[in-house]
């Protein structure tokens, strides 16, 4: 069967006790004993697992081929709860380039809790093998990054990781199983922020890891997920569900009208310098064909001048809501340096769009008059 085909029917179907076809919502914190005092349905306490997540944690296990699914109330709640799997004077290694919270909580939770990190730029390969110590436990990638849409070749990188005994860790919240599956590309933990393109909506927080297999490292980050506690509510994983059931259809759509826009802006004299892997002229061309089904719908943008031209420009913008985020069905655009803040690297004239539903005409009308 087809992605599509099996991500609905991973997220859907008909309730067995009562015939419903969307599926029940289950509040329940505590679920009944019976008379010999045992767990009818094995379900104990609702931080422990319900009904609810249960189903959202099985279709996230099909969506990337795993062998586990776990929810959790946020994708740093996720990355949370992996590096807590760690034990101090771990090594972890990260890519240069990350989404900002990762770096953050290595160095402001696991950094004085022993963990030891460096950060590589995953593209030099020689410099990846340079970095792995015999502590390194997990490699963390994230691929296509952000904000600059740089590609990771996540076979090499496994390769490497794995010649260590290390876990390669692959963050696909941008590129989501419809146009990447990195266990098949023998990663060994999927990990999503679905508050994006898997909810989709711009609705619901939430985050998820998927396991290949299911052994003892897989074991303790479910303990670790009911003890430390931050599980996602029903409705959120009922939203998460939701969702998941048009991950296919969005994410073609939006990809498609991303690559007009960027061949729009590529194009423009305003424009510095355009990421996307959709470009010809994109440096990772060749592995986001090897690794990808498609470019994805996120798109940065140099525009020529600074900060100030930067802000101006998006400032003229009607259809483009200004805020950060992304992965839901209406476009957004953020000036990505003021988010981060002032450590942040990246440059001052960069602008990271993320592509919603709307028709790639009247994206592009509303570029095109912010930018004369
Ligand atoms: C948003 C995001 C996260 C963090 O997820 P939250 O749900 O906001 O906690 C992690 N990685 C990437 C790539 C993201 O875009």
């Amino acid at each position: 069967m087809h992605f599509d085909t099996i991500a609905l029917h991973a997220s859907h179907a008909p309730d067995p006790a009562t015939g419903a076809v969307v599926s029940p919502i289950h509040l329940s914190t505590t679920f009944a004993r019976n008379e010999t005092n045992e767990l009818p349905a094995n379900y104990l306490y609702a931080r422990n697992n319900n009904p609810t997540r249960e189903a959202l944690e099985k279709a996230l296990a099909v969506l990337e081929g795993g062998a586990v699914g776990m929810a959790f109330s946020s994708g740093q709640a996720a990355t949370m709860t992996l590096l807590q799997a760690l034990r101090p004077g771990d090594h972890v290694l990260l890519s240069t380039e990350a989404y900002y919270g990762t770096p953050a909580l290595l160095e402001q939770v696991f950094h004085p809790w022993g963990l030891t990190y460096t950060r590589v730029d995953m593209r030099d390969l020689d410099a990846v093998q340079a970095s792995i110590h015999e502590n390194t436990r997990i490699v963390w990638c994230e691929t296509p990054s952000n904000p600059m849409l740089a590609i990771t070749d996540l076979l090499s990188v496994a390769r490497l990781a794995h010649e260590a005994d290390a876990l390669c860790v692959c963050d696909n919240t941008w590129a989501t199983p419809v146009l990447q599956r990195p266990l098949e590309l023998n990663c060994d933990v999927v990990m999503h922020s679905t508050s994006k393109y898997l909810s989709g909506h711009s609705d619901v927080l939430g985050g998820a890891l998927v396991f290949k297999t299911n052994n003892e490292f897989t074991q303790r980050v479910r303990t670790l997920q009911s003890l430390s506690g931050a599980v996602p509510s029903p409705f959120d994983c009922w939203l998460v569900s939701r969702g998941i059931k048009t991950l296919g259809v969005r994410m073609r759509a939006q990809m498609a009208t991303a690559q007009v826009v960027a061949d729009f802006l590529s194009d423009h004299p305003a424009v510095e310098q355009l990421h996307y892997p959709g470009l010809s002229t994109h440096p990772d061309r060749a592995i986001v064909h090897q690794q990808m089904n498609g470019p994805g719908a996120m798109v940065s943008v140099q525009i020529k001048g600074g900060a100030e031209e930067a802000l101006q420009f998006i400032g003229k913008l009607t259809l483009f809501t200004r805020a950060t985020s992304l992965g839901g069905v209406e476009s957004l655009i953020e000036h990505r340096a003021s988010s981060e803040g002032a450590n942040s690297s990246t440059p001052v004239n960069l602008l990271r769009l993320s592509i919603g539903l709307e028709h790639a005409e009247d994206l592009i009308a509303d570029l095109a008059q912010a930018l004369r």
